[in-house]
């Protein structure tokens, strides 16, 4: 809101609260709706280092005319494909390394709420109803569009702001429309209908947080109207108090130098990204840039963030055997950027040395290196694979199965018993010519993709 950083000072200490606004869901979720899922995962892992309690809250949207206009086309009920994909989501988050929010409100369970706030709004005169529609008025609200800097004159020029015969002035939003026979819908006050989109998040927030939170995060994309709306209702439903104390908006993501875009048709998905590289590739690139910053995704990226992580798996590979010390990371200056508005490139950069000191070191000095290197990245939520695992992940164009793989290695054992040296060889150059390297140590054969 300030647009500058201040001190973090929750409102109560005990109890942190955090809201982040979540997907839609009609489709399966691009490499731009995910970025938010992980910074904000990685402040909330921050934030549960710092104090005792914290709640984050990320909603689940699951009626939205695009929802039903999707259900409609494949002949389903809206709530088979939501349920699909808010699945599919979790699956997405999960394979990206995010934790479970603390709390998962759906829009559908909380319509009582919504119709609750929208009847305050009109009692105090800051919401009307017009032919079936509940609509906020936004010149009831003396400071509305504070937090995009824009004025009720900006808004109207440059926004997709739909002139309609219900609304007093064109700049007003839904909050309540109305549903037809064959249309998803609920009893209300002002007849059967559904909600409108920025609604369900002030209702949500205010039932599972509070009238006051701490943190409100999302993409930058939704700060204009939605979160704009968001601060309207719930500023004007609760007397005048700020929804929340801290707004962190994280930038866009490019594809190769260029906007996504269905015109261009450059949306990557997330399923298809995992496809081809582990989560904590993804991780990796989305944490590799600041979260305010707009961010280039591309195939060089994704490789040397692969080789990245390559380098680090391998220190703690060949140091498996070694027991992470307990450390206090918190006089780090690792930490410090994280808490530094969340800088997670210097805090990456941070990992690269601990890595290096880690593989120079020795007996005591080594347990605490890599207990540094393990807490730190931990609170970015990388680098807590097992290191052999890592390396058996498929680098694509090979297909060859672990346990394939373990078969060809059983039958290179064999011929080096038999003294085959030319059949051991041609075992190893064929797992070779799959992209499966073999490396022999005391310990027996390892392989890795690579
Ligand atoms: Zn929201």
């Amino acid at each position: 809101m300030t647009c500058s950083k201040q001190p973090f000072q929750p409102i109560d200490s005990q109890r942190v609260t955090m809201y982040v606004c979540g997907p839609t869901v009609y489709n399966r979720v691009h490499i731009g709706n995910a970025r938010p899922a992980v910074v904000f995962d990685t402040l909330y892992r921050l934030l549960t280092s710092l104090y005792p309690n914290v709640q984050y809250a990320r909603n689940i949207t699951d009626i939205d005319d695009k929802i039903m206009k999707t259900a409609a086309e494949l002949g389903e009920d809206i709530s088979v494909l939501s349920t699909r994909y808010a699945e599919a989501y979790f699956d997405d988050m999960q394979a990206l390394n995010n934790l479970p929010p603390t709390i998962v409100p759906y829009a559908t369970q909380h319509i009582p709420e919504m119709t609750d706030m929208i009847s305050r709004l009109v009692a105090k005169e800051h919401a009307y109803e017009s032919e079936g529609h509940v609509l906020f008025a936004v010149q009831s609200m003396a400071d509305y569009g504070k937090l995009s800097g824009r004025s009720l004159d900006d808004m109207l020029a440059g926004a997709r702001v739909e002139v309609a015969s219900y609304k007093k002035y064109a700049g007003d939003f839904i909050l309540w429309k109305p549903s037809a026979d064959d249309e998803p819908g609920w009893d209300s006050p002002w007849g059967r209908g559904r909600p409108g989109w920025h609604l369900e998040c002030s209702a949500m927030i205010e039932k599972h947080l509070g009238e006051s939170i701490d943190i409100h995060g999302g993409g930058q994309d939704l700060i204009f109207p939605h979160h704009e709306n968001e601060i309207a209702q719930s500023c004007c439903a609760h007397d005048g108090k700020p929804v929340a104390n801290v707004w962190m908006h994280n930038g866009f993501i490019n594809i190769e130098g260029e906007k996504m875009s269905k015109s261009l048709g450059n949306f990557r998905m997330v399923n298809d990204l995992l496809e081809q590289y582990p989560g904590e590739v993804l991780r990796y690139v989305i944490l590799s840039a600041h979260y305010r910053s707009e961010q280039n995704f591309g195939k060089d990226l994704l490789d040397s963030a692969w080789r990245s992580l390559d380098a680090i798996y391998g220190f703690l590979r060949t140091q498996v055997g070694i027991e992470a010390a307990a450390v206090d990371i918190a006089d780090t200056h690792a930490y410090a950027a994280l808490l530094d508005d969340l800088n997670t490139p210097v805090a990456i950069s941070e990992l690269h040395k601990f890595a290096r000191e880690m593989n120079a070191a020795d007996g005591d000095a080594l347990a605490e290196a890599k207990g540094r290197l393990l807490a730190v990245a931990g609170l970015m939520g990388l680098l807590q694979q097992d290191p052999e695992q890592w390396f058996t992940h498929s680098r694509g164009g090979s297909d060859i199965s672990a346990e394939e793989i373990e078969v060809l290695i059983a039958k290179r054992n064999q011929a080096k018993a038999d003294k085959d040296y030319a059949g051991a060889d041609g075992v190893r150059e064929e797992l070779k010519a799959m992209g499966v390297v073999l490396e022999d140590s005391r310990e027996g054969t390892k392989w890795r993709r690579g």
